[in-house]
């Protein structure tokens, strides 16, 4: 399977699609997942590109994940979920439905069931707002 640069996320990369942005350096984009399966899933984009886990660069690996583990904390604070879940899928059997490599970071609340994979759209101004709120915990 190779690489396609015409996937969703690497167009939100250069700037050619909207997005709810948390945060961005020079490793990767953090946004809020449009589809939520909780109030603050959110998203987190390396900008080498590679299709997911299996193909990616150790390097870029090593380079994203202490901001996995910031962007974990800080949706944790800011929604004061009572724990987070992180989601990677690979391939589309597993899941995958964009193909560029991200993780999820997936609040969870006691007693609330999360939704599905790729449900319904949030609303853009609850969106802009957690973003906002996540970005002022990282
Ligand atoms: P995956 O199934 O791991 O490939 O997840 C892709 C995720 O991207 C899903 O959770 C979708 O809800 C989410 N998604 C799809 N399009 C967009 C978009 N334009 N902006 C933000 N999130 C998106």
């Amino acid at each position: 399977m190779t690489y396609d640069p015409a996937n969703i996320f690497a167009k939100i990369l250069k700037g050619e699609l909207p997005c709810h942005k948390v945060h961005e350096d020079e490793n990767a984009l953090v946004m809020m997942d449009i589809f939520p399966q909780s109030k603050g899933h959110a998203l987190i984009i390396p900008k080498v590109a590679s299709r997911n886990l299996l193909d990616a660069n150790p390097a870029t690996l090593s380079s994203v994940m202490p901001l996995v583990q910031r962007v974990a904390k800080a949706v944790k604070a800011a929604t004061k979920a009572d724990g987070v879940r992180l989601v990677q899928f690979n391939e589309a059997p597993a899941g995958q439905t964009v193909f560029h490599l991200h993780f999820h970071i997936i609040p969870v609340y006691e007693g609330v069931a999360l939704g599905t994979h790729g449900g319904g759209k949030a609303d853009d101004a609850e969106l802009a707002a957690l973003a906002k709120d996540i970005a002022a915990h990282l």
